[in-house]
């Protein structure tokens, strides 16, 4: 399969602009004969569904929460870039842009990050006009901090709760086109299969979480924002509904995976606390503004820390990144982490964290200014640990949080199946191989009010998509797998919770293809999981039946296509003989262990094409070229 990007050649400051205006459009009287199916509604499916509704599609709305306001997007806490340059610290579109690029490890498409950059600006006033409470300034005008991987202040942010604030600015608007009779919502929903004829992307077949009952929409296009896979590690920073399922049965109708290895650590969470865990909180990255981030000098040094004196503890990010100090990125700062632990100065019961120490910032601006920056954060760490931050340092370590990898998607957001979208984290479009804190919000965004609103109409008007019934051959042989999965599910009578067999699952790909990944580990890694998994299906026990509310069998569906998705995961990293981002093959190390590139093999995204059970799935690549932006050695020293 050859991967056409459509990324527009010319000028990349005036390529989108050029773009948008030969895109095709569709008149407005037109636009209520075309139906659309979103299924998500964070940020980026709630955007987009309250933009298509706003330009008169018709357009259903798909969630497996009881609400469009509980999608994870809820969950995010530090903030969203912008290159307003309100700080007038030297931000600016080409800025922000050159940091994604470098941040990512040169492992995107310059393309869509230079609009990204762009259209960054718009999405501030859109929120603000939606009456988004960003924090201010003591005059009024819109505050900033700073995050990992950029020496600018350019991140917007409501306290420690900016998802819930932009995502409550979106569900509102989600709302309104709702109440418009524009957008006819289905919560409790979950998309078990996608309908493709003649190869385009004309409905889905969803579940009833309620009643189980299984059912087919028909629609012109389907747009994917199911957001990200990062449960596939089981414990991670995620909501535990989280889950691949969606993308996953896309790429087994055709749609390719892009960079399915690369996943992101974040360095700030808090430590796992014994083996029956099954999540973990993050502690935001806009901590790192204020906190510093040390461990002792003396490896196995058990004092507590405010006994240990300060010539006896070790700054290590100020002291091996002076330029970037504690606002490296993610990639760096949980490999500098891991680094401490491994060397024996970790700290806690386990050893596996270290210290983020709150006491200088609040000697120095005061515990008020603290409690109002982080003051939501500080709480939900001492209701955790029943330490109090304000008196004792944090204790963090890296985990699981966000997904660089996803669908393939083209400039137009548009998947290798015609008329089959993808935003926000499902798709792989803007982060190459990490991503810089404050940036999944912008991309979610982005893609949901000014991206997909422009291309969609392109779509519809050139494929001009022809009459489906709800009975049509491949809407019948969709609902007959999605049938038969959840049949197969419940027919086992085995010993083993699902929830069992994804803990030990987890921990394979954690231990073979987490924070650090060499070719004896993966090769393990791809011989257990087939086994595990075979295991699983043997031996899983789904309690309940179909017609009721079974979270079991919710879960077990997810479980079994983490399966799959685990292997491919391995088998991308195994096949990427480089380090890059979050992407560390152990083999591939500068003599300071930073991660090497080998840029003449691997600049380019691996997509991944189903072949079929039991069949390896072929590798497409679509090459990267830098024209803006050299490719360099990432340098935050
Ligand atoms: C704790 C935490 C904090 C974060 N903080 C920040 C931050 O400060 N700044 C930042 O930029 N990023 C942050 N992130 C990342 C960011 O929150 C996410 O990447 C982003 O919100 C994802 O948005 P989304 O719209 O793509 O997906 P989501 O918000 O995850 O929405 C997914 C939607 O898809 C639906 N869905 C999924 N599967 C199915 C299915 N099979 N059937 C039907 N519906 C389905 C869900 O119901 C939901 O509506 C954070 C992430 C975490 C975990």
């Amino acid at each position: 399969m050859e991967l056409k990007s459509n990324a527009p050649v010319g000028p990349i400051e005036q390529s989108w602009d050029n773009h948008k205006f030969e895109l095709k459009l569709i008149n407005p009287a037109n636009k209520r004969k075309y139906n659309i199916i979103v299924v998500g509604s964070g940020l980026a499916g709630g955007a987009a569904a309250a933009s298509f509704g706003e330009l008169g599609y018709n357009v259903q709305c798909f969630c497996y929460q009881d609400s469009p306001r509980r999608a994870h997007s809820i969950a995010a806490q530090g903030g969203i870039n912008a290159a307003k340059n309100y700080h007038n610290d030297g931000d600016s579109v080409f800025r922000l842009f050159y940091d994604t690029v470098k941040g990512g490890d040169f492992r995107a498409r310059e393309a869509n990050v230079y609009r990204l950059a762009q259209v960054s600006v718009s999405i501030i006033d859109q929120c603000v006009a939606q009456g988004v409470p960003f924090a201010r300034e003591y005059g009024g005008l819109l505050d900033n901090r700073s995050f990992g991987g950029a020496q600018v202040s350019r991140t917007f942010y409501a306290r420690g709760q900016t998802g819930q604030q932009l995502l409550l600015g979106a569900y509102q608007a989600l709302e309104r086109q709702i109440g418009l009779g524009a957008v006819k919502m289905y919560p409790r929903m979950d998309m078990l299969d996608l309908i493709v004829v003649d190869g385009q992307a004309r409905g889905i077949v969803t579940r009833s979480l309620y009643d189980g009952k299984i059912e087919v929409h028909i629609a012109d296009a389907v747009i994917l924002a199911t957001g990200g896979y990062g449960n596939v590690f089981y414990l991670s920073t995620n909501a535990k509904g989280c889950n691949a399922t969606a993308i996953w049965r896309a790429y087994k109708r055709g749609a390719l995976f892009a960079n399915p290895c690369f996943t992101q650590i974040h360095p700030t969470c808090i430590p796992v606390a014994g083996e029956y865990q099954s999540k973990l909180t993050l502690m935001s990255e806009s901590l790192r503004n204020d906190g510093r981030i040390w461990v002792p000098k003396q490896s196995g040094d058990k004092r507590a820390p405010g006994s240990i004196p300060e010539n006896e503890r070790d700054y290590y990010l100020e002291r091996r990144y002076p330029s970037f100090g504690n606002l490296v990125p993610r990639d760096i700062a949980s490999r500098a982490a891991k680094a401490e632990c491994d060397a024996g100065r970790g700290v806690g019961e386990t050893g596996l964290g270290v210290y983020l120490d709150l006491a200088d910032a609040i000697q120095r601006l005061g515990k008020r200014t603290i409690a109002e920056r982080y003051g939501n954060l500080i709480d939900m760490y001492e209701r955790i640990t029943g330490e109090n931050p304000y008196e004792v340092p944090m204790r963090i370590y890296p985990a699981s949080h966000y997904v660089m990898g996803g669908l393939w998607v083209d400039y137009n957001l548009m998947s290798t199946i015609p008329g089959l979208f993808v935003l926000g984290e499902a798709n792989f479009s803007d982060h190459g191989a990490n991503r810089l804190g404050a940036s999944a919000l912008m991309q979610g965004l982005a893609d949901g009010y000014f991206i997909i609103p422009y291309t969609i109409g392109n779509y519809l008007a050139t494929a001009k998509p022809a009459k489906v019934a709800d009975d049509a051959p491949a809407a019948k042989e969709a609902v007959a797998n999605a049938a038969a999965i959840t049949k197969k599910l419940l027919n086992g009578n085995g010993k083993r919770t699902a929830d069992s067999f994804h803990r030990e699952l987890g921990k394979i790909v954690w231990d073979y293809c987490g924070m650090g990944r060499n070719e004896a580990g993966l090769k393990k890694a791809l011989a257990q999981i087939p086994v595990l998994r075979e295991e699983f299906w043997k031996n899983v026990r789904v309690l309940g039946a179909n017609e009721e509310f079974n979270q079991s069998l919710e879960r077990a569906g997810r479980v079994a296509d983490f399966f799959e998705l685990a292997e491919l995961m391995c088998l991308d990293a195994l096949d990427r003989k480089e380090s890059c981002g979050g992407h560390f093959r152990e083999e591939y190390q500068t003599p300071e262990g930073e991660a090497l590139r080998d840029d003449a093999n691997y600049s380019y995204v691996a997509a991944w094409e189903y072949q079929g059970e039991g069949r390896s799935p072929t590798l497409t690549k679509e090459p990267l070229t830098f024209n803006y932006v050299k490719p360099s050695q990432r340098s935050y020293k």
